[in-house]
Order: structure tokens, then C-alpha cells, then sequence
């Protein structure tokens, strides 16, 4: 299991970013990139990007191709540094990059050449319902992209970071308007992506309300050859 290359597919608040994070805790040199994240450190640090993406992020509004495909290109760059060796490889994991066709068609041209495709995608499956009900109360560190939520995850202070102590913040796409909007527009993209990595045979589904459900069936399925 431990030389993985994973893709987690799911919709907004499916818990893409609480599943990373148990892994973290059984895969201790597992390297994530969440394209949300990088996003919003972007915003955090007044970038150029940052400037435009949250214009994009506020109204639930995908960022364009372009734009997305160089940022997380840059830093898959720093991920696959000396890991040439077929056996020294470092496990590794993307969230919510790709999620348009042309993301993934990109990405496979920037992991073919190096010979590090993924090797597993894991779409998680959460019923809509279950999404509504934990977005409004959902809270992020933005430098290290920990999730909390006020109602069944709270942090040990309320309002700031375990590990850092710094202040969390409720992201401005995560009201009512925007998530349904977000939710119906993943639907749509999400459906020629799973095709092309059904296509490939690495596409997996895992199905439940919460992650503590869902988290055994991912490490089962990243068991699975
Ligand atoms: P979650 O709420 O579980 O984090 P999400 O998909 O709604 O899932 P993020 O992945 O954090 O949220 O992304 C937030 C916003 O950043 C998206 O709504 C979109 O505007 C932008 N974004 C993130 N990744 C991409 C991408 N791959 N392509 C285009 N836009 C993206
Ligand atoms: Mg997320």
C-alpha cells in the first residue's frame, strides 16, 4: 500500500479533506495536494491568482483550466523529486485536482513522462443530504488546509487550530447558495472523469454518510491491487 499514487474524487464536503488527513495518521510520509487549498493560500498571500480565483470560489464557479493546471503542476513538480527510484517511491495523494476532463488529460501528460501515473482513484460517495447538513458549520486552517466542524469536530479551542494555534476561518463558498450550486455542477464534470478512469481500471467507489464509515473501505481499497 505504500507506494500509492491516489486521486480523491468527491463532492464538495464528501470529506476529500478528512479522509487525507486520517491517512496521514497510517501513512506517515504521505504528501497531499488539495488544489482548494493551494487556492486559498493563494488568496491568503494577495497573489495575482489569488485575486482572481476568489472571485471565481466565491460565486462556487470552477477556476479556468489554465489557470489551475500550472498552479498544481508547479507543486506535483516538488512531489515527484527523487522518487525516479523504482524503489524508494513516496506515496502521495491529490484532492479536488483533476476534476474537468482536460485537467485529467493534462495531468496524465505530466505523469506519463515520468512514469508516475496514478495508481488508484477513490471516489467517495456521500449522500447529499449528508453534505448539507455539515457545510454551514465547516471551518478550515487555511495554511495547512485542516478541516474542522463546530458540531462533530471541533477544535480543542474553539475558533483556532489544534496543532498551530492560529485562527480558522469559515470559507466564503460555504453557504447554502453556493453548495448547491457547487454540488450540481461536480455532478456534471464528474461524469466523463469517472469514465476515463473507469476506463483505465483504477476507479473505485467507496459509499457513505460519514468518514469514519468511509475511511476503512479507502484503506481497503488502497489494499487491493
Ligand atoms: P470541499 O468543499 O470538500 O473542499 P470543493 O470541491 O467544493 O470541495 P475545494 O476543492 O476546496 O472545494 O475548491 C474550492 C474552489 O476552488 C472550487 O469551488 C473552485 O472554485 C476552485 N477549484 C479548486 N480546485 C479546482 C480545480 N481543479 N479546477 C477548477 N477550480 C478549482
Ligand atoms: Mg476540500
Amino acid at each position: 500500500m505504500n507506494s500509492f499514487r491516489l486521486l480523491l474524487l468527491g463532492a464538495p464536503g464528501s470529506g476529500k479533506g478528512t479522509i487525507t488527513k486520517k491517512l496521514k495518521n497510517v501513512v506517515p510520509n504521505l504528501q497531499s495536494i488539495a488544489s482548494g487549498d493551494l487556492l486559498r493560500q493563494e488568496i491568503q498571500a494577495k497573489t495575482n491568482l489569488g485575486q482572481i480565483a476568489s472571485e471565481y470560489i466565491a460565486q462556487g464557479k470552477l477556476i479556468p483550466d489554465d489557470l489551475i493546471i500550472s498552479l498544481v503542476a508547479n507543486h506535483i513538480g516538488v512531489l515527484s523529486q527523487g522518487t525516479t527510484s523504482t524503489t524508494i517511491m513516496k506515496p502521495w495523494l491529490l484532492d479536488g485536482f483533476p476534476r474537468t476532463l482536460h485537467q485529467a488529460t493534462a495531468l496524465n501528460g505530466i505523469l506519463t513522462p515520468r512514469d508516475q501515473n496514478l495508481t488508484k482513484v477513490i471516489e467517495l460517495d456521500v449522500p447529499e443530504s449528508a453534505i448539507l447538513g455539515r457545510i454551514e458549520t465547516r471551518y478550515v486552517h487555511v495554511p495547512s488546509g485542516r478541516i474542522y466542524n463546530s458540531s462533530y469536530n471541533p477544535p480543542k479551542v474553539s475558533g483556532f487550530d489544534d496543532v498551530t494555534g492560529e485562527p480558522l476561518v469559515k470559507r466564503s463558498d460555504d453557504n447554502e447558495e453556493t453548495i448547491i450550486k457547487r454540488l450540481k455542477d461536480y455532478y456534471t464534470m464528474v461524469k466523463p472523469l469517472k469514465q476515463f478512469y473507469k476506463d483505465k481500471g483504477i476507479l473505485i467507489t467507496v459509499h457513505g454518510e460519514t468518514s469514519d464509515i468511509i475511511f476503512p473501505q479507502v484503506l481497503q481499497a488502497l489494499e487491493e491491487r
